[in-house]
């Protein structure tokens, strides 16, 4: 437990102006207002805070950080308002923990959507001032380090996931990197406590054997700088325990097959001594190929810098080597925090002059951009997690993305306005396909066309949330001017049907019933399935009896049900089905006879058929009442034909069209539908239906357009 006393000391060390009167009121505040409170370790509850502003004082955080540390929980649990931390403490610190309470409440949350929504609220609080971050992610740190305490073990698994998933991150996106690890370590131990122990053992194991090499690969890397006169720091570490972990898991290896524990760091004077010092290193030991980064010429986001290499040693192992300078290698613990660190007795920069916050303002525009928040959490979970790729403009700039990007996250990554009007790509000058997979060091050379839109397809490859998010807002509004319509024709039918006419006026007056905006946006409801026509209408008519929402008698039921015919206008082709449900063939998957089959039961919409390996059933997975066994019915009444949808890469070249058309046909198949996916310089994509018999008759036609020179692939369509 840190007494008043030795706080003070510890920030006067490095700030010797400190108003040591100003962290004795916080102390004191925190103290009294928490009162007998007490955390799950017994201590009482202002031992907390102080801890936390502890941590940043070792991270050499300016006075306002500290005492918002010192008060970060006092809006939150105890009877302070943020006009008393205003008129005590002033309007930055009130600003910043008023911040941080914002963060504190959105914790614990597990329903998904809220998830989602707070989340959002997350990145929004943090950015108007990174300090925030700082003081929430060292609460973090605290509370990870006395989780042990909390008695439930479902209760510190979930707490620890959550820092893994969301804090860790976001540590290692601000460049905090001693903090990412030690939160990472502290949440694998319990999440994996198994794991974590045998690493451990293995380690202390190796560490016995080892030092020995450790102390070897040192020396000798000492010796042949200073023949060269470079003054090195060099030390040897273990990688931490949760990227062992990881590697493992990444690679599928065990540890023993792991040959890279350790970790080399070399530190030197100045930034040509970090390349000279790499010359010599690669000039001794082979290098392994493709392990080579130059983070001084090009910085990570989070703004590292340093040289990473790997090289066979001196024992023949492989060992990996950092090599920065002094600077770097304060920035490198510190991250975004030594921007807020005294410096000469002054700390001042601001926030928007960081460069390194290029990837926030990305996650605002990204927000800007999302409807939903489950999308917005879905794309930038996603993005934190995945590796990444470096690829370069024609110019040289360098483009990070995560793995598996394609030219269209490049794209769109360089500019929106480039990725919206994306027609085709150069990958090292070669035309590809913007569904390809860019490597590390690509060249890309985006071509553009103005009158290009967003392709919906795209959707379906792209892995940045930026992309994705540009992507979604244009087919958002297409789809809402197609909805409008829609919804609009449905209204009016049902007036017409009612012997009412049809003005806009009408619906005016219930759009706050509906809690919409407007008028459109009752008709895009309609459109889209939201919002139910015929509640519409009884809303702008309350009293009228209506002739055909009137219940129909069992005996017209009946009847009605021997009337029904399936949409296609053929005999039921399924077996299996609930007597007097209507019935249609998924759009998804277009199932056809000989593929196995499952029916969805939809309200209103009687059953929908899909393929049994469709993907789209996974959304009805804990809806299990709502499946039907079903099957083919091989009748004589079985109608004969069935759409099958094609999907289909061709080579841009003059006849290639009629070519498909004619290979299709003298297979006995009938094109019913054809649509041009997307179009490059090289390459055309599209989605053809073609009526067949059953998946044998389609899979003679795809034998023969894959035999078909042209044709690049031929797939059965998924999902779409
Ligand atoms: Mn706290």
């Amino acid at each position: 437990m840190i007494e008043q006393k030795e706080l003070i000391k510890q920030i006067q060390a490095y700030n010797p102006d400190l108003k040591a009167e100003v962290i004795e009121r916080a102390y004191d505040y925190a103290k009294k207002m928490h009162g007998s409170q007490t955390r799950a370790s017994g201590e009482p509850y202002y031992t907390h805070p102080v801890e936390v502003a502890s941590i940043l004082a070792d991270m050499r955080m300016d006075t306002a950080t500290i005492v918002t540390a010192i008060l970060h929980d006092t809006l939150e649990d105890t009877e302070t308002t943020i006009d008393d931390l205003k008129s005590s403490f002033g309007d930055e610190v009130a600003r910043l923990v008023n911040g941080v309470s914002k963060l504190t409440r959105i914790e614990g949350q597990t329903v998904e959507g809220k998830q989602a929504e707070n989340f959002r609220k997350l990145v929004l609080a943090m950015s108007e001032d990174i300090r925030v971050l700082l003081v929430k992610l060292a609460d973090r740190l605290h509370n990870m380090r006395t989780l042990h305490h909390i008695e439930k073990p479902e209760k510190r698994r979930r707490i620890a996931r959550e820092t893994i998933e969301i804090y860790t991150p976001l540590a290692e996106r601000i460049g905090l990197h001693k903090i990412k690890e030690e939160l990472e370590d502290l949440s694998f131990g319990h999440l994996n406590p198994e794991a974590r122990e045998s690493i451990t053992n293995r380690l202390s194991f190796l560490r016995k054997e080892g030092t020995t090499i450790v102390k070897t690969i040192i020396k000798s890397m000492q010796q042949i700088l200073k023949e060269v006169d470079i003054e090195a720091e060099i030390t040897g570490r273990e990688k931490t325990r949760y990227s062992i972990w990881r590697k493992m898991q990444r690679k599928n290896v065990s540890f023993e097959q792991l040959s890279d524990i350790m970790a080399f760091r070399v530190v030197v004077n100045s930034v040509e001594e970090c390349y000279h010092t790499l010359g010599i290193t690669h000039s001794h030991y082979p290098t392994v190929p493709g392990r080579f980064k130059d983070y001084i010429s090009t910085p990570k986001p989070n703004g590292y810098r340093s040289i990473h290499t790997t090289v066979i040693g001196p024992e023949n192992q492989r060992i990996e080597i950092q090599i920065r300078t002094e600077d770097m290698h304060k920035e490198a613990d510190l991250g975004v925090a030594a921007h807020w660190a005294y410096k000469d007795g002054s700390i001042k920069r601001a926030f928007k002059d960081i460069k390194q916050y290029r990837w926030m303002r990305e996650l605002l525009d990204i927000i800007e951009q999302e409807a939903k928040p489950e999308e917005f959490l879905e794309n930038t979970k996603m993005e934190l997690f995945q590796d990444k790729v470096y690829a370069f403009s024609p110019k040289g700039d360098l483009i990070e993305l995560p793995n598996s990007a394609t030219p269209i996250d490049f794209a769109y990554a360089v500019h929106s306005a480039v990725g919206d009007k994306c027609v085709g790509a150069k990958i090292n000058g070669r035309i590809a396909p913007l569904n390809s997979k860019l490597s590390n060091g690509d060249q890309i050379e985006i071509i553009t066309s103005k009158n290009q839109t967003p392709s919906p397809t795209w959707e379906r490859f792209v892995v940045t949330g930026k992309a994705r998010s540009h992507i979604r807002r244009f087919i958002r509004q297409q789809q809402r001017g197609e909805y409008l319509t829609l919804g609009k024709a449905m209204l009016e039918k049902i007036f017409q049907k009612e012997g009412y006419q049809f003005t806009d006026k009408a619906v005016n007056g219930i759009v706050n019933q509906f809690r919409a905006e407007n008028i459109d946006d009752i008709f895009a409801g309609i459109g889209s399935g939201n919002i139910v026509a015929r509640d519409v209408f009884k809303a702008i008519f309350p009293g009228h009896k209506s002739e055909i929402a009137k219940k129909p008698t069992d005996a017209e039921a009946e009847l009605a049900i021997q009337n029904r015919k399936p949409e296609t206008g053929q005999a039921l082709p399924i077996k299996g089905l609930i007597a007097g449900m209507a019935m249609h063939f998924a759009r998804c998957c277009h199932p056809l006879p000989g593929d196995r089959i499952v029916g969805i039961v939809a309200t209103g919409k009687g059953v929908t058929i899909h393929t049994i390996d469709c993907d789209t059933l996974e959304n009805f997975a804990d809806t299990p009442e709502r499946w039907l066994d079903v099957s083919w019915d091989e009748g004589p009444d079985a109608p004969e034909s069935h759409v099958g949808r094609l999907e289909i890469t061709i080579a841009n070249e003059p006849g290639v069209l009629g070519t498909i058309s004619t290979v299709i046909g003298i297979n006995g198949g009938n094109i019913t539908n054809l649509k041009i996916t997307s179009r490059s310089l090289d390459f055309w994509d599209m989605l053809i239906d073609v009526y067949v018999n059953d998946t044998k008759h389609l899979n003679n036609i795809i034998a023969a357009l894959r035999a078909t020179p042209q044709i690049a692939t031929v797939d059965r369509a998924r999902g779409r």
